[in-house]
């Protein structure tokens, strides 16, 4: 039985895995996504803002360009591995060679959408920079297009190949009120399609979307525990600044969740998570303030994983302490 406070992270995997520390290097590869252009809709989700959690969106709204893969994954690289945390210009050293271990992690947009030609040439150029030994890439379940997944199961044969889908509810009348543009079905058949390819299979969920309450988010966590999933990334609802949803917000339409709500509500999906999980993140943060209109409370990572920590062991409780399940998949 785990100790009171555990729960499955992202980094105990790692070191059970591989032995040692693996960084997280997101990459913007220059996609964009079906649902802003115009293929399902132009709107996008009604949250949809890629600068306020990708450094490499960002830096493409603000220059309007995008550093080559290769060249984004060596910078961040030198600069991690000096201890430095400005993110201004960077000249890598000549000769430079990352002495740890990396997976690129194409994080912004939708990061599968393009042709099969594209995409190879895009990850073989991260799969054959120094210290890469996989990539995690982040899309939407109904951009897994024909060759992708056999693209990706050819890659987990010798790297480490994580595929992050974006799910955020699994009711499908918040997918639509959040215009997510596809339904509960379609992740699941994108996860059910993706099972035994080799491929680590994670789901982004976001807490405290309009209309939905604890019923609905633990309803989600069942749902994602009957699937064949490995991983899960929880994010807290963010209102960002020229959205649809900052519409919503000021008609006053619903609240976003106070910290300790936040924290109270993850917890209890913990407890009924599927113990053999891999919790990748338990909390987003923007990459500026700029953007962020709510909530008004901002916890760095670290300390909030000491809370969750802390609130699990005063409930004597850790992930998993009331799956009921067994691990069986539909
Ligand atoms: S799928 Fe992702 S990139 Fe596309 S509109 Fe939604 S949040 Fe934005």
């Amino acid at each position: 039985m785990p100790p009171p406070g555990w729960y499955y992270r992202l980094s105990t995997f790692f070191k059970e895995k591989f032995k040692e520390k693996v960084s997280k290097i997101p990459l913007d590869a220059g996609f964009s996504c079906p649902n802003r252009d115009g293929t399902i809709s132009t709107g996008g989700c009604i949250y949809c803002c890629n600068p306020s959690f990708s450094p490499g969106a960002l830096a493409r709204e603000k220059t309007g360009t995008k550093p080559a893969i290769r060249e984004q994954i060596l910078r961040f690289q030198s600069r991690l591995e000096k201890g430095r945390e400005d993110t201004g210009p960077e000249i890598i050293p000549e000769g430079f060679i990352p002495r740890r271990k990396y997976l690129a992690y194409f994080q912004a947009y939708s990061n599968t959408y393009a042709s099969v030609s594209r995409l190879k040439e895009l990850y073989e150029e991260a799969l054959q920079t120094p210290g890469i030994i996989g990539l995690s890439i982040a899309t939407r379940p109904d951009c897994l297009g024909p060759g992708v997944l056999e693209l990706l199961a050819g890659y987990a044969r010798d790297f480490h190949i994580w595929l992050e889908l974006g799910l955020q509810s699994a009711h499908d009348r918040t997918l639509e009120l959040i215009n997510r543009g596809h339904n509960y079905r379609q992740f699941q058949e994108a996860v059910l399609k993706s099972q035994s390819t080799g491929i680590y299979l994670c789901a982004h969920i976001i807490n405290g979307l309009p209309g939905e309450g604890r019923e609905e988010m633990l309803e989600t966590i069942h749902r994602i525990n009957s699937l064949p999933l490995d991983g899960i990334k929880f994010h807290q609802l963010q209102i960002f600044s020229h959205t649809p949803l900052e519409w919503l917000y000021r008609q006053e339409e619903f609240k976003v969740l106070a910290m300790g709500e936040y924290l109270e509500i993850l917890c209890d999906q913990l407890e009924i998570l599927r113990p053999d999980v891999v919790v990748h993140r338990l909390l987003s943060e923007a990459t500026s303030s700029d953007f962020l209109l709510a909530p008004d409370w901002h916890v760095p990572r670290a300390l909030f994983s000491q809370l969750v920590e802390k609130e699990l062991k005063v409930r004597r409780s850790y992930q998993g302490q009331k799956y009921a399940g067994t691990k069986t998949f539909v």
